[in-house]
């Protein structure tokens, strides 16, 4: 079989390249939206890149399971539209801005000017756009660039606007001093989801401080903190009121300082079991006092650094004995809890720090440092003064700034927030809704995050994002919320013409209060998730456009998204909070949530580490259907994945050359003038069996990818290519290659092409590529697969209990196999007899079916298959070779080697041969007694007895300890 060495060269990359070009020649993207545009819609969002960042490996996941869906919905008829988008603003950008214009500070950018720093955040809005569009296209994801939204255009922020709009007119939109997390460096607060997107394990000094009781010289509270830093803002100290305190003395501690202590008593005896551990028996412990924390609330103490007022114990719920002393430092403007209790307590909020994160005049010594770096001066400082009771190392998860890793603060200021704890309960309701994928994502990954929602901090206090639309009046501070240009152009009297709605344009804007004063925009744009998680309703320019179409439902919600699992606190999020602040619902009916891609060996890739694997190698590697095929069938969809180069190739010799073999099978035994009949007929037992595995592949196909199961649907398909060239066309090849009737090969050949045909159809939204590719050379050049119906099972078809019983003749197989190999017998040799047990193949036994156990006979070379109720296993094999089961392995094994000679020299199987022999007589009377056998097995001409002379092939083998010679001609005709 010659084409096995030829197809074994068939290369994936260039196939693709070859049907990219066809794609793109004959438009068959935009055919395949043009043949389906008035079918039913189904409705996908995109979800939007940065282009300023180049397409990782984990572009290449969510765009195979994004494409499969909209493939095999657009085959199925629906019209698939699908906007690319692009995201564009905030602080990924300005960070690339910041790069290129040697920006260290966010002061600079206001020397600078905002002008030029806007100017130049939109230059490398789309630095890659190119390499997008054409990974994209390289990869088979069909996406339709020409019209993709852009979350920077005028449109789009006018949709935004008038989105902000209605959730200020609701009342959800505030402003207030409160502790934001804070990036010192970018100079904004961030959201609870960006926040989320950056936490790190890191190990940092934690301390414990001694603050001495005002009335009770010499006795101290203990308080534990992780930030130093924040002592300077220190306004007091919290207990619980319900938790046991106790004052006690420490003497002849090895490390502690001596005195008289204040703890939880859970803290105290966690020091007692310490000292026990250590063995240090020196240190005493006396307990002098034990009471509840209600009774330490107004206590006073000196604070740490200032001689003044003294400071008071107050009481809070939300302390603990779980960490710390049970006596908790408070920082209003440091902390949210602190801040809580501040406002509670009418306590003073000390701002001790910058925007820049540098501690500000009047702390002291500090000025001007970075408080993570003043850390280990304030502990030298507080150990000096012998205010510190103890040092420790403390390891814990951390949050930095997910755009520039610079260590977040939490940090007391004027920030904008949308109040989505209103709409809380709404949004769990909307994510009932959802078919998420995996499921347990719906009340876990996400339903947790919602379940602890806080207000969304939506301003930043930045430049290139969409600006806060809200106006204040210098005189009356009244505020208005402006919802598009229209409005701005009535409240201003001016003609907003060719105005770009960025900063510092918009700044310009002045509107007039009725009080008649000036009203100013607010310096504050917004977070660009916001951006994002609108594009439902800004894509569409919402509602100044398309306003039907998506309160109809018919733009509206997404029937399918799907991105990585990382967006339940991204996109998946803000989409739904939107959408529910709107009163629309959820915005997606169904969600693929997928898992993070590791390395082989299971480490999170990374540029230090050096383990990134690029897209685009893979691709020009293996090809892009084989990496989609690869993420669609290496694990569950929400799974971590271990990218592994040994398995993508093990999937491209194991999938894709068998595919690409399978046709080349058909296309060299089914000669020219082949018509496909459209009608089957054939009684062939494998051609009704690879028919009706064919009809049920397709029922668990369309089954799966009606539920979003992708990876359920993909092993089906890989699964059947084994079945179809291991079983069927290796079980079938006499029919095709020497077909007793016409009739037997022309039912053999039209249940092939019918089968590879819808298979192929199958595949079509898996590996568009080759699926392509074959499709065209079945159909001689014709159409494209894209453009055909996704196939339907014909239940006629279907024969269970068939598959059933093929399925046991499988099973038997391989276990008769693995006996003979275990008994060192090569499967030329024939054997006598296999046994099965009664009872245990029930399947075919009541089938009693003739042909399947002739395939079983054929497959491990044994005379008979016999049904036994006496054996003690499933089957029993019997390895006793006879004088004349030897003799016919002999045979075997003298035409086995002819054909091998045919093959080395070159003839075609229509050739017809010659074969010469010589050898002992005791050795050569096996081929005089069977050289009728002979010449019908090989199709040879004639046999008999010569010289070396004038021969194409030749070899010596043993029979029976002689020697043989054999030889071919071959016969021209
Ligand atoms: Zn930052
Ligand atoms: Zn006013």
């Amino acid at each position: 079989m010659n084409f096995l060495n030829v197809f074994c060269f068939m290369n994936l990359p260039s196939i693709e390249k070859e049907t990219l070009e066809f794609w793109r020649k004959e438009s068959i993207f935009k055919k395949s939206l043009e043949r389906t545009k008035n079918g039913p819609r189904f409705v996908f969002y995109e979800g939007p890149p940065f282009a300023n960042g180049l397409p990782g490996i984990h572009h290449l996941l969510t765009r195979a399971f994004k494409d499969v869906i909209l493939r095999y919905k657009t085959m199925q008829g629906f019209y698939v539209e699908r906007k690319a988008g692009w995201d564009t603003h905030g602080l990924p950008t300005e960070m690339e801005a910041e790069k290129k214009l040697n920006i260290r500070f966010k002061k600079e950018i206001e020397q600078m000017g905002i002008e030029k720093f806007i100017e130049e955040s939109r230059r490398s809005v789309f630095t890659y756009k190119k390499e997008w569009e054409e990974f994209s296209e390289r990869i088979g994801f069909w996406l339709d660039f020409d019209h993709a939204y852009i979350t920077c255009d005028n449109s789009y922020i006018e949709t935004l606007w008038w989105i902000l709009k209605q959730i200020w007119q609701k009342g959800f939109l505030y402003q207030d001093y409160k502790v934001v997390p804070y990036c010192p460096r970018c100079g904004t607060s961030l959201s609870s989801h960006e926040v989320a997107q950056g936490y790190k394990k890191i190990k940092e000094p934690a301390i414990t401080a001694r603050f001495e009781l005002v009335d009770e010289p010499e006795t101290y509270f203990l308080a534990w903190t992780t930030t130093p830093w924040t002592l300077p803002a220190n306004v007091a100290l919290a207990v619980n009121p319900e938790i046991d305190y106790v004052k006690f003395s420490l003497n002849n501690h090895p490390e502690f300082p001596q005195g008289v202590y204040i703890v939880s008593e859970k803290k105290f005896n966690d020091y007692k079991n310490d000292i026990k551990n250590k063995k240090t028996p020196e240190a005493e412990f006396k307990i002098i006092d034990k009471f509840k924390g209600s009774q330490l609330i107004g206590k006073k103490y000196k604070p740490l650094y200032k001689n003044e007022a003294p400071y008071k114990v107050v009481g809070a719920g939300f302390v603990s004995v779980e960490e710390g002393t049970g006596i908790v430092h408070i920082a209003p403007a440091f902390g949210e809890d602190d801040m809580s209790v501040g406002k509670e307590n009418n306590l003073p909020v000390l701002m001790t720090v910058d925007e820049d994160g540098k501690f500000i005049d009047g702390i002291g010594e500090w000025k001007g440092i970075f408080v993570k770096n003043a850390d280990p001066l304030i502990i030298d400082n507080l150990r000096k003064r012998e205010l510190l009771f103890q040092e420790e190392m403390y390891e814990h998860d951390y949050p930095f700034c997910w755009r520039c890793k610079t260590p977040l603060l939490y940090y007391a200021k004027n920030s904008w927030f949308i109040n989505v704890s209103r709409v809380r309960e709404q949004m769990i309701k909307n994510n009932e809704t959802v078919n998420w994928v995996p499921p347990h994502i719906k009340k876990g990954r996400f339903g947790e995050w919602l379940n602890e929602i806080k207000d969304w901090n939506l301003s930043r206090e930045r430049y290139w994002g969409t600006p806060l639309p809200v106006w204040e009046c210098e005189k009356c501070k009244k505020r208005v919320c402006v919802g598009s240009v229209r409005e701005l152009e009535e409240k201003s009297g001016q003609k907003m013409n060719n105005i770009d709605l960025h900063r510092p344009f918009v700044d310009n804007v002045v509107l007039k209060c009725e009080c008649g004063g000036l009203m100013k925009r607010v310096p504050e744009v917004i977070d660009c998730w916001f951006d994002s998680g609108s594009m439902p309703f800004a894509q569409w320019h919402y509602p100044f456009e398309n306003k039907d179409k998506i309160d109809n439902g018919e733009f509206f919600p997404a029937d399918f998204i799907a991105e990585g699992m990382d967006q339940t606190r991204g996109w998946f999020y803000t989409l739904l909070a939107i959408s529910t602040l709107l009163g629309k619902g959820a915005p997606y009916k169904n969600v693929i949530s997928l898992g993070l891609i590791l390395d082989a060996n299971g480490q999170k890739m990374s540029k230090s580490r050096g383990n990134i694997i690029v897209p685009k190698e893979v691709v020009e590697k293996f090809g892009a259907d084989c990496a989609r095929l690869y993420f669609y069938t290496i694990n569950k969809a929400g799974e971590a994945k271990k990218f592994d180069f040994k398995e993508v190739q093990s999937l491209y010799r194991k999938f894709f050359i068998t595919l690409v073999n399978s046709y080349a099978f058909f296309s060299t035994y089914v000669e020219g003038g082949f018509e496909f009949k459209k009608e089957l007929c054939s009684g062939n037992l494998l051609d009704r069996w690879i028919v009706s595995r064919l009809e049920n592949l397709k029922h668990q196909v369309i089954k799966n990818l009606d539920k979003y199961d992708i990876v359920s649907a993909a092993r089906f398909l890989v699964d059947f290519v084994d079945d179809l060239s291991n079983w069927y066309i290796r079980l079938s090849r006499r029919r095709f290659q020497k077909p007793e009737t016409e009739k037997e090969k022309e039912e053999a050949s039209q249940t092939l092409y019918y089968v590879l045909l819808n298979f192929i159809k199958l595949t079509a939204p898996f590996t568009p590529f080759v699926s392509e590719y074959l499709y065209r050379k079945l159909k001689d050049g014709e159409g494209s697969v894209h453009l055909a119906d996704y196939p339907k099972p014909d239940k006629s078809l279907i024969d269970a209990k068939l598959e059933k019983s093929m399925a046991q003749v499988r099973e038997i197989v391989a276990q008769a196999l693995a006996k003979r190999s275990a008994a060192g017998i090569k499967v030329r040799q024939p054997l006598s007899v296999l046994k099965l047990k009664d009872g245990a193949w029930g399947e075919l036994k009541n089938d009693n079916n003739r042909e399947l156990l002739s395939l079983i006979k054929q497959e491990i070379n044994v005379k008979n298959v016999i049904f036994d109720g006496s054996i003690s296993e499933n089957i029993e094999l019997d390895v006793e070779i006879t004088p004349e089961l030897k003799e016919e392995g002999l045979l075997r094994e003298i035409v086995r080697q002819i054909q091998i000679m045919r093959k080395k020299a070159n003839l075609k199987p229509s050739d017809k041969i010659f074969i010469i022999y010589d050898g002992e007589v005791s050795a050569t009377k096996i081929l005089e007694k069977n050289k009728e056998f002979i010449l019908r097995e090989i199709r040879a001409v004639g046999i008999e007895r010569g010289k070396k002379e004038g021969i194409n092939q030749g070899i010596e083998i043993k029979v029976d300890g002689g020697a043989v010679w054999l030889g071919i001609k071959g016969v021209s005709q």
